[in-house]
């Protein structure tokens, strides 16, 4: 699961919770992040080769701390709470937002569960799950673009924003389907371990960026606006 993940993040949000988007696209990714850390460090351990399945090329081998269900519930937790601590103080703070955000880290293993060929452990590095919706191209392709288009749809209507920031919001939208389309048709030769964690930080830190800086399109106006 690449872009079906930030559906989550999209549908998270609401004017009431009033969570970043930004941290959610964080917390969507979270288990991610840690992956590509641990990765880089060499103690989690991912083959990259070509035709791995039909729409991925990882073969993410050894991830017990990263992506089993227990660590994911246990990151989950860590990540609420950490939400909690941090931004519990702030006036844009409301009840029941670290759950929220827990609950987005945990939405990572559900939707990786999906896509992923049985390589998900439920605890350490045994009991592997995992639908393998990875093996049918178009499918996976499809599910990706079928929760990140209502997921964007839900945002749209549950926050109110000036139209400038629905156009951009629906911009990010489009391009990121083209990511998707890029990720699952365009044939590529595979990089080694290491570059693609390399890429997953980049990439997944650009969108968080952008994520930030989208909140903050027209905001100025509308806090002015009588
Ligand atoms: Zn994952």
């Amino acid at each position: 699961m690449f872009v079906g993940h930030y559906s989550v993040a999209f549908a998270a949000k609401s004017h009431k919770n009033k969570i970043p988007l930004w941290v959610l696209f964080v917390a969507v990714q979270f288990l991610d992040y840690i992956w590509a850390t641990l990765v880089l460090l060499g103690i989690e351990k991912l083959r990259v080769i070509k035709g791995f399945t039909a729409g991925s090329m990882l073969d993410s081998y050894f991830h017990p701390y990263s992506h089993s269900l227990i660590a994911a519930i246990a990151w989950s937790c860590i990540a609420g709470l950490a939400y909690r601590i941090f931004c519990g103080r702030h006036s844009f703070y409301r009840k029941y937002a670290a759950l929220i955000v827990g609950a987005a880290v945990l939405s990572h293993w559900i939707l990786d569960l999906i896509a992923h060929p049985r390589d998900l452990a439920i605890y350490d590095n045994t009991w592997k799950v995992g639908f393998g919706l990875w093996n049918y191209r178009d499918p996976e392709f499809a599910l990706e673009i079928g929760l990140l288009g209502p997921g964007i749809m839900l945002y749209l209507t549950r926050n109110a924003m000036p139209a400038i920031r629905k156009t951009a919001v629906i911009a990010f939208g489009v391009a990121l389907v083209v990511i998707q389309i890029g990720h699952t048709y365009v044939p590529r030769t595979p990089l080694t371990d290491k570059a693609t964690a390399m890429g997953v930080w980049v990439f997944y830190t650009l969108f968080v960026v952008v994520a930030f800086l989208i909140e903050k399109i027209g905001s100025r106006r509308q806090t002015n606006a009588p």
